[in-house]
C-alpha cells in the first residue's frame, strides 16, 4: 500500500509531463520507474567514451518546440538550449547528388528546379498557419478545432502525400518528401504517414528539427527537476508488476503500452476493454546502432554534413518498396535508415577524434537481426569509407529493444501501428482515450493521443482528465517556470 495522491508509472516525457502537471496541481505524486535512469525515450549516455554523449532514443526534437505542454512549460527557461543545423535534413540519392531541405524555405526551393515553386506552394501556406496544425495535430484529437482551416490543411496534404497525387516531377523532391512520410514507419503511402509529412515537413522550414544542446536527457531533467520541485519523488529501478502495488493512490497515470496495462491489471479488466487493449496492433521495429567516429561522415556530397538528420532509401520507389515489405513483416536488405549527426547541429558534443553518430532501421516487428551490417552499409552506399571512422559501435536488434524499454513492443519505437484507424481512436475508441475502465486509473504513454515523439501532450491531457474527475479541479495548474505548486492536498 502506498500513500499518495496520485503515482505514475513510467518516467518517459509523457509520465513525466503527467507528473509534473499532477504536482503543479498541488498533488503529492510518486513517480515509478523500472530503468534505473529516468527519461524513456529522453535518455543520453556515454556509450563508448566518458566524454561523448549518445542519445540512447530520440535525438530530434521538432515537436518539443510546437507542443503546448512544452510551450508552456518553456524548456527555454530552464536550460535546455535547442540547436539547428543548417540543413534540417538531407536525402543523398546517386552518386554525389542529394536533396538538401535547408531550414530556409527559399533557399530549398531554389535547388529543387522545376519542383522549387510546388514546393513552395506546398510548404508556404502550411507555414503560415503553423500553430493552428501543430496545435490540431498535437491535440487529444476528440474535440472540434477552433479554427477549420488549419485542420482541412492537413486533411488535404494527408490526401496529397498519402495517395499518388503528391505533384512533385523530381526525383529529388519526391524523395525528399517520402523521406519524411517514411517516419511513419509502415506502409507507404498512407493517409497518416500523408499526415506527418504534412506536420513535420513544414516544421523544417519553420521551427526546425532541433536537437538540444547536451543531449536529449536535458529535457528528462529539466521536467524532472520541476517535479522535485514541487514535492514529486521518483523512484528508479522500480518496476510497477501488477497495479495492486499502488492501490493506495487516488489516481494512477501510466506511461505503459496496452500490452504493458494488460500485464498489469489483467486480472481486473473489463473483458470488452481488455480485447480492445489485446487487438492494439504494433507497427514495424526499429533496429538501432550507434558509433563513435573519429571524423564526421565522408559524404560524396559534402553538403551532407550540415543536416542534423539524413534520410538513407533512395528514390520514392525504392522507399515506397522497402517501407511496405517492413510492414508486411519481410526482412529485406536495403531497410529505410534514419541517421543523425548531432554535432551538425551541436557541435560541442565532439571531442577531438570523437564523434558520435546515430542511426536507426526500419526492420520488420520482431526482428532478431543484427542492425550494425545493414546500418553500415546503408551509410556506405552514400559516404564510402565511414567503416574507417568506426572507433566503437553497438547495434541493437528491434526485438531487444523491448527488453530495453517494454513499450517498444516488438520494436516499434510508435508504441503502437500508425494506421488511420489507430492515429485517430488510439488505444481504443472511447471518447476520453486516455481513461481506463478502472476506477481512477489512466494510460498516458506514446499509445494515446496524439501518439509517438517527445511532445509529453498524452501525459498532459491524460493528467488534466485526471484532475478533473478524480479531484475535481478544472482550473488547471500553471506549468510556466517560478509558479510555486497550488496549495492543496488530497490525500484522504
Ligand atoms: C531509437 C529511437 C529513436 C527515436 N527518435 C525520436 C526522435 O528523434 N524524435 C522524437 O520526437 N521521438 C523519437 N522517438 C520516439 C520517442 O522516444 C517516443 O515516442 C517517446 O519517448 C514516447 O514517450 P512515452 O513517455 O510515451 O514513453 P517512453 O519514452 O517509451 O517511456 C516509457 C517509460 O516507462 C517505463 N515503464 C514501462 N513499463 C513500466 C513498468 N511496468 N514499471 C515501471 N516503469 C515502466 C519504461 O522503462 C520507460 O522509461 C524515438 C524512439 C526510439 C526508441
Amino acid at each position: 500500500m502506498i500513500h499518495c495522491d496520485a503515482a505514475v508509472v513510467g518516467s518517459g516525457p509523457n509520465g513525466l509531463a503527467a507528473s509534473v502537471t499532477l504536482a503543479r496541481a498541488g498533488l503529492r505524486v510518486e513517480l515509478y520507474e523500472r530503468a534505473d535512469d529516468i527519461g524513456g525515450g529522453l535518455r543520453s549516455a556515454s556509450l563508448f567514451d566518458r566524454d561523448v554523449v549518445h542519445d540512447v532514443c530520440s535525438a530530434v526534437h521538432p515537436m518539443a518546440l510546437v507542443s503546448p505542454f512544452f510551450k508552456e512549460f518553456d524548456l527555454a527557461s530552464r536550460g535546455v538550449e535547442f540547436l539547428h543545423a543548417d540543413i534540417s535534413y538531407g536525402h543523398p540519392l546517386g552518386p554525389g547528388t542529394a536533396a538538401l531541405a535547408y531550414r530556409d524555405l527559399d533557399q530549398t526551393c531554389d535547388r529543387l528546379g522545376d519542383d522549387g515553386p510546388r514546393w513552395r506552394r506546398l510548404m508556404r501556406p502550411l507555414l503560415e498557419r503553423s500553430r493552428g496544425i501543430t496545435d490540431f495535430a498535437l491535440s487529444g484529437q476528440r474535440s472540434l478545432p477552433s479554427h477549420p482551416v488549419s485542420p482541412a490543411l492537413l486533411a488535404l496534404g494527408m490526401l496529397r502525400h498519402g495517395t499518388a497525387w503528391h505533384g512533385l516531377r523530381t526525383k529529388e523532391a519526391a524523395a525528399l518528401a517520402t523521406g519524411v512520410a517514411a517516419h511513419a514507419i509502415g506502409y507507404l503511402p498512407s493517409l497518416t504517414a500523408g499526415g506527418i509529412t504534412v506536420l513535420l515537413g513544414h516544421l523544417a522550414h519553420g521551427t526546425g528539427w532541433p536537437l538540444p544542446r547536451g543531449g536529449s536527457v536535458q529535457i528528462a531533467q529539466a521536467l524532472a527537476d520541476d517535479l522535485v520541485a514541487h514535492g514529486g519523488r521518483i523512484h528508479t529501478g522500480a518496476p510497477v508488476e501488477d497495479l495492486r502495488q499502488l492501490c493506495g493512490a487516488r489516481a494512477v497515470l501510466l506511461d505503459v503500452s496496452p500490452k504493458g496495462l494488460l500485464a498489469l491489471a489483467d486480472w481486473s479488466l473489463p473483458s470488452p476493454y481488455a480485447r480492445a487493449l489485446a487487438a492494439f496492433r504494433y507497427g514495424p521495429g526499429a533496429a538501432k546502432a550507434d558509433f563513435l567516429v573519429s571524423e564526421p561522415v565522408p559524404w560524396r556530397n559534402p553538403e551532407l554534413s550540415h543536416a542534423g538528420t539524413v534520410h538513407l532509401g533512395g528514390t520514392r520507389a525504392e522507399i515506397l518498396r522497402q517501407e511496405t515489405l517492413t510492414a508486411r513483416g519481410v526482412p529485406t536488405d536495403k531497410p529505410f535508415v534514419l541517421l543523425c549527426q548531432p554535432t551538425a547541429a551541436d557541435p560541442g558534443r565532439a571531442r577531438p577524434g570523437k564523434l558520435p553518430v546515430w542511426a536507426y532501421a526500419h526492420v520488420p516487428n520482431g526482428d532478431t537481426r543484427n542492425p550494425l551490417p545493414l546500418i553500415r552499409a546503408a551509410i556506405e552506399r552514400y559516404a564510402p569509407g565511414f567503416g574507417d571512422t568506426v572507433i566503437a559501435e553497438r547495434g541493437i536488434p528491434a526485438a531487444a529493444l523491448e527488453s530495453y524499454n517494454p513499450n517498444y513492443v516488438g520494436g516499434d519505437i510508435g508504441s503502437g501501428a500508425m494506421t488511420l484507424r489507430q492515429t485517430l481512436l488510439r488505444p481504443v475508441p472511447r471518447l476520453d482515450p486516455y481513461r481506463t475502465p478502472l476506477p481512477g486509473v489512466y494510460l498516458c504513454s506514446a499509445s494515446t493521443p496524439p501518439g509517438p515523439g517527445v511532445h509529453g501532450m498524452s501525459g498532459y491531457l491524460a493528467a488534466r482528465s485526471a484532475l478533473r474527475r478524480e479531484f475535481g479541479i478544472r482550473h488547471m495548474p500553471d506549468l510556466g517556470p517560478g509558479h510555486a505548486a497550488q496549495d492543496r492536498t488530497y490525500l484522504a
